[in-house]
């Protein structure tokens, strides 16, 4: 079969489509078609060589595509559709996937669609609901909106919680998008101090959760904007990661929960159990269009490079499809 692979580790140009083995069916796994693929900030890394948790040299966490080898496995038959999350190996014509992580694809969705669910909605549902403990109409500030997980979460926040969503984005067109998935407050933290921004809108109260991709960058405004006991979720340090002269004396003083997650290095019994209760919670609303996966470009499989330096100069709103089979 043929899958993307970086030659070296390095820049986009180390990415080629080349021959590569078939994948090895393990007992627990099934065998999948990919059909699509979407890239992930993860897979830049691992381009880059800079993750030693992604062991297969084969880019990529994430498709859709059909069953063509349930390998025992009763829940499933040759020529369903699912999506889901993969140990590597998602840039590639077949990929193996643990079979208890599988989620079928609801009717109304092609398989671009479903490729871009799986990591930006898990993470978002991960970081909100198991981590953070989002609660029915609480406050929530969003960070990255244009971002994949970022409209990921709006949505969420907002159809599963009915949230107070304030989001912030660098660009009009992507704050756009998140009015237009729900946001309550828009922020173009570009233009405008967010804290003081989530300031106007809580009437000084602050934000119950923050959804932080930023990291060093805003820690002070952050720190600003958060509210007494709020949760505050680190998933990313886009904005760098060391922050100088922290007086933790005043995480004790608001009584902050930080918290930190990565989902790539997790194990597969907790992306299984993660994948079920999101699975149960949202098909159904995937079915009706009540949540929907927010794709901004499909590339065909060969246009690798070109996908991955959109997601590297910050050009996407939602998601980047890598199409594998037409
Ligand atoms: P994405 O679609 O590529 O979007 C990222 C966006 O973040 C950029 O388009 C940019 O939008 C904004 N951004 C970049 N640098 C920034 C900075 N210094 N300050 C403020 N905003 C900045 O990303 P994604 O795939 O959704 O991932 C979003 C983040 O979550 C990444 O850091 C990724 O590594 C992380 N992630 C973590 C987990 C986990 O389990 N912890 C899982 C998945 C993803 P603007 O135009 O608005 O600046």
């Amino acid at each position: 079969m043929k899958g993307i692979i970086a030659k070296e580790p390095g820049g986009r140009d180390q990415l080629v489509y080349v021959d590569v083995p078939d994948p090895v069916v393990n007992p627990g796994d099934i065998l999948i078609e990919v059909h699509a693929a979407a890239v992930n900030r993860t897979d830049i890394l691992n381009r880059e060589g800079k993750l030693g948790y992604v062991k297969n040299p084969v880019i990529g966490i994430e498709v859709a595509g059909i069953v063509v080898d349930a390998n025992g496995h009763g829940g499933f038959s040759h020529g369903d559709r699912v999506m889901g999350l993969v140990n590597g190996g998602a840039y590639a014509e077949y990929v193996t996937m643990p079979a208890n992580r599988a989620m079928k694809i609801p009717e109304n969705l092609d398989f671009n669609a479903a490729a871009a669910i799986p990591e930006v909605f898990l993470t978002a549902y991960q970081t909100l609901y198991w981590i953070a403990k989002l609660s029915k109409q609480e406050s929530v500030l969003i960070h990255a909106g244009g971002s994949g997980v970022g409209t990921a979460a709006i949505q969420l926040a907002k159809g599963l919680s009915d949230a107070f969503v304030i989001t912030t984005a660098g660009a009009d067109n992507k704050l756009a998008k998140c009015k237009d998935l729900g946001a309550d407050v828009l922020v173009n933290y570009k233009e405008k101090d967010f804290a003081q921004e989530v300031e106007n809108a809580t009437e000084g109260s602050g934000v119950s959760v923050i959804l932080d991709f930023v990291g060093a960058q805003y820690w002070k405004q952050n720190y600003q904007s958060i509210a007494i006991d709020g949760r505050w979720v680190l998933i990313g340090v886009l904005g760098g990661s060391t922050v100088e002269k922290v007086k933790l004396m005043d995480l004790m003083m608001k009584r902050i929960q930080l918290t930190g997650t990565l989902l790539t290095p997790r194990s597969d019994q907790y992306k299984a159990e993660l994948t079920r209760e999101f699975s149960d919670e949202t098909y159904e609303l995937f079915e009706k269009g009540e949540l929907k996966p927010v794709i901004d470009t499909i590339y065909a499989i060969e246009e690798v490079q070109k996908a991955h330096e959109m997601m590297e100069k910050n050009k996407n709103t939602g998601k980047i499809i890598l199409k594998v089979k037409s």
